[in-house]
């Protein structure tokens, strides 16, 4: 049984609440960023003597830091067992610049259709905007995708759809999506899909090669900084054929050959990746695979979800207390949106901050359709907004565990919850400015 506790930095941070007291500060905001790995700190300092140059540099040093950074390729791909005949792993700096790449690179005219979902983050649909036609999944009253809309979409378009693009997880709701049988769906209408791993690949095990190849990921991306370890790295597993050439990016590490008229492109993936690469990185990136999949994939989702039903059947209890999307344990990760009745989603994650030292998100999180969605606001409150941009957004509050929150914070939330409501009135004049 693993003390997950002692795995992350700095989870016995004492930081100051209103009340004056210092608290053991509670971070609930997990699908934002996770804390670093104590292992993946101690992994960095323990390179960092040893790195240099890479690629080009003949010293010791720079051979060493050039071997281990083409090396770490393996180590990715072992983790989401990408096939590396056929795809490549190249580094990016986050999920949003893998999938802005993706989107640069695909061919294909206007025309082509590009079936995002109404789940989205926007990192995985403002990409595809500019150059093709976008179409969203409708979802069901759950908020989970309707696979038959997906469906009819695919014949509609029959091979006019470059890319089925979903994320794996939702950051709102959580909710998994079945991006295998998704797979399936689109290769059998000659498309490709991309899954956004960001927030499923640190909290769920994950297979992109199947033992059927129809159910294989063509592209998938994730972040680091989810995953912990540092910001600024990000993982982009993409087929080979995908990449034009040149690059969209040019420069130092691309080319083999240039004179002032001649140029000879580098191969993948040293071609997509211009200017010198983040090895720190690369180093911190692969110290926290090791310790995810030492730990076990099955068992961080088993505990994670073990402290979301905990706080799901709490939170049903609770009068006053809304939540949105499914609530079924199954297929989802460890996220749980919510809003205490009459009281302003920035509101109740500033009480939660002041009063307890709980970090919370509170927002749209980068997915405002969806929110729109999960809040039924009407076609015309939208159009207000858009008229109006001074209104106040809607939103929700969200919760969102790592491996190492215990049942014990959440019963702590709990309890503050109940004291807010019981008391709204106050929080509520205390807060509102
Ligand atoms: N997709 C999803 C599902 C996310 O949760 C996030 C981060 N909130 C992103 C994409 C973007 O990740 P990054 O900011 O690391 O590019």
């Amino acid at each position: 049984n693993w003390n997950f506790r002692s795995l992350v930095c700095g989870v016995n941070t004492k930081i100051p609440i209103n009340s004056g007291e210092y608290v053991t500060a509670i971070n609930f905001d997990n699908a934002a960023t996770t804390p670093p790995f104590n292992y993946v700190l101690q992994e960095i300092v323990r390179f960092a003597p040893w790195y240099s140059s890479i690629h080009r540099g003949t010293g010791y040093k720079s051979q060493l830091s050039s071997s281990i950074y083409e090396a770490s390729r393996k180590v990715v791909a072992n983790f989401v067992n990408a096939n590396l005949s056929s795809s490549t792993v190249i580094y990016v700096k986050n999920t949003t610049e893998a999938i802005n790449k993706v989107a640069r690179h695909l061919a294909g005219s206007p025309d082509d259709v590009i079936i995002s979902s109404s789940m989205e983050h926007h990192s995985n649909d403002l990409p595809y905007r500019s150059k093709f036609k976008v179409e969203y999944i409708s979802l069901d009253n759950k908020g989970r995708l309707d696979i038959k809309d997906l469906s009819n979409r695919l014949s509609k378009h029959k091979g006019r759809v470059k890319l089925v693009a979903i994320t794996g997880a939702s950051n709102v709701t959580g909710l998994i999506n079945p991006v295998n049988s998704i797979a399936a769906l689109c290769h059998k209408h000659n498309s490709k899909i991309l899954v956004d791993g960001a927030q499923l690949i640190p909290h769920h095990p994950f297979d992109m090669s199947p033992k059927d190849p129809i159910e294989h990921i063509d592209f998938l991306v994730f972040s680091s900084h989810k995953m912990y370890a540092p910001f600024g790295i990000g993982v982009l597993v993409a087929p080979k054929e995908v990449f034009t050439n040149p690059s969209d990016q040019v420069g130092g590490g691309t080319v083999d050959l240039v004179t002032h008229d001649y140029v000879k492109w580098a191969e993948l993936p040293n071609r997509e990746e211009a200017g010198t690469p983040n090895l720190i990185g690369v180093v911190a990136l692969t110290s926290a695979i090791n310790m995810l999949s030492y730990v076990g994939l099955s068992k961080i989702s088993a505990h994670e979800l073990s402290l979301c039903e905990y706080a799901f059947n709490e939170l049903n209890r609770i009068d006053g207390i809304s939540l949105y999307g499914d609530t079924d344990i199954v297929d989802r990760v460890a996220i749980i949106p919510f809003n205490i009745d009459g009281i302003p989603h920035d509101i109740t994650a500033k009480i939660l901050s002041y009063e307890g030292g709980i970090a919370v998100r509170n927002g749209c999180f980068c997915a405002q359709p969806y929110i729109q969605k999960l809040l039924k606001i009407s076609e015309r409150d939208i159009e207000d907004r858009i008229k109006n941009p001074a209104l106040p957004h809607p939103g929700v509050v969200r919760l969102s565990f790592g491996l190492y929150n215990t049942h014990n914070e959440v019963a702590y939330l709990i309890k503050l919850l109940k004291k807010i409501i019981k008391n709204k009135n106050y929080y509520y004049r205390l807060y509102k400015d």
